[in-house]
């Protein structure tokens, strides 16, 4: 017999079945991925305002062998709630190594370079993060000095204490760290300060917005100039046009990425777009 609370749920809803049932099927579809070597990485250049560059970011792609190009929105928070998200998270670290090592070999890498990852919440909070990033640097011999790690704003505004000595011991190690998608989150802007933060990724969002002067340019040099205050570096993400980037110039920002440089790339294209802007 069913059983129904007083507010009409029921415990044995076909709905909600079903709901679990496709649950579980995307569950084991994202393990035979992973097993099938489906997910890698792919890579968007980072550069300065004079067109040097100065890093990229790795960003997860899971090529289906049946649904094509299957964008992160649509998987990584399933990964998240599966728990299957530090695996994924490594096949990335992984791909950045060999890239890092790639580009050792036959391209000149810039001083202070680095690979950004987007870090997820449940794996920034695990305690065995550092010996995790650092145990597959090691296998590779890449420095952390090279890899940047992308953190949200609620990652901040959860435990402060906790996240403040999780930064640390990263830091120490030679990882440097970015806010990515700023401004979009809750950011607590009296608590930055104590964040060991080396960068302040300003959120498509206000870029696509920038040429409007009473609603968006204001935000982009409101952030600008608390980046510069706190002694921070500023990276404008989601670049598309040429205006954009002479206003980000002429406001000081010190990184540009985006469509206008390039879209995220293969290792292999990067690799060959790396050397064309090195060599010349
Ligand atoms: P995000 O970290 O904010 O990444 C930037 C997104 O903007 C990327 O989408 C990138 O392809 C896109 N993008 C870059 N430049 C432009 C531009 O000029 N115009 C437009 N329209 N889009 C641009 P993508 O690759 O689909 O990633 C979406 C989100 O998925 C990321 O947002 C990030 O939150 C998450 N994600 C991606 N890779 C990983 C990963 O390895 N781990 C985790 N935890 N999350 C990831
Ligand atoms: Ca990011
Ligand atoms: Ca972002
Ligand atoms: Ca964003």
């Amino acid at each position: 017999t069913k059983f129904k609370g007083g507010n009409g749920y029921s415990f044995f809803d076909p709905k909600q079945q079903t709901l679990l049932e496709i649950k579980t099927e995307l569950e084991s579809e994202i393990i035979r991925a992973i097993e099938g070597d489906e997910f890698c990485a792919h890579f968007q250049p980072q550069v300065d305002v004079n067109g040097k560059v100065s890093g990229a970011e790795a960003l997860i792609r899971w090529n289906h062998p049946t649904k094509g190009l299957v964008p992160p929105y649509q998987f990584i928070p399933l990964a998240e709630q599966f728990g299957l998200i530090q695996k994924l998270q490594n096949i990335v670290l992984r791909d950045i190594c060999l890239l890092l090592k790639e580009l050792s070999k036959h391209a000149i890498i810039p001083p202070n370079y680095r690979i950004a990852i987007n870090m997820a919440q449940n794996q920034f909070n695990s305690p065995t993060l550092k010996n995790e990033l650092i145990s597959i640097l090691n296998e590779y011999q890449v420095s952390p000095h090279q890899i940047m790690l992308e953190i949200t704003e609620s990652m901040l505004s959860k435990d402060l204490s906790y996240t403040v000595q999780q930064m640390h011991e990263l830091k120490a190690q030679g990882f440097t760290f970015s806010i990515d998608d700023f401004g979009t989150g809750y950011s607590c802007l009296s608590t930055l300060h104590a964040y060991p933060v080396d960068e302040l990724k300003i959120d498509k969002s206000f870029i696509d917005n920038i040429e409007n002067v009473q609603t968006g340019l204001p935000i982009v040099e409101t952030i600008i100039n608390l980046a510069k205050n706190l002694n921070i570096s500023v990276m404008a993400e989601g670049v598309e046009t040429e205006k954009q980037f002479s206003i980000l110039k002429e406001k000081k920002t010190d990184g540009i990425q985006g469509y206008l440089v390039a879209k995220p790339m293969p290792a292999e294209d990067y690799i060959t777009w790396h050397q064309g802007v090195t060599n010349s």
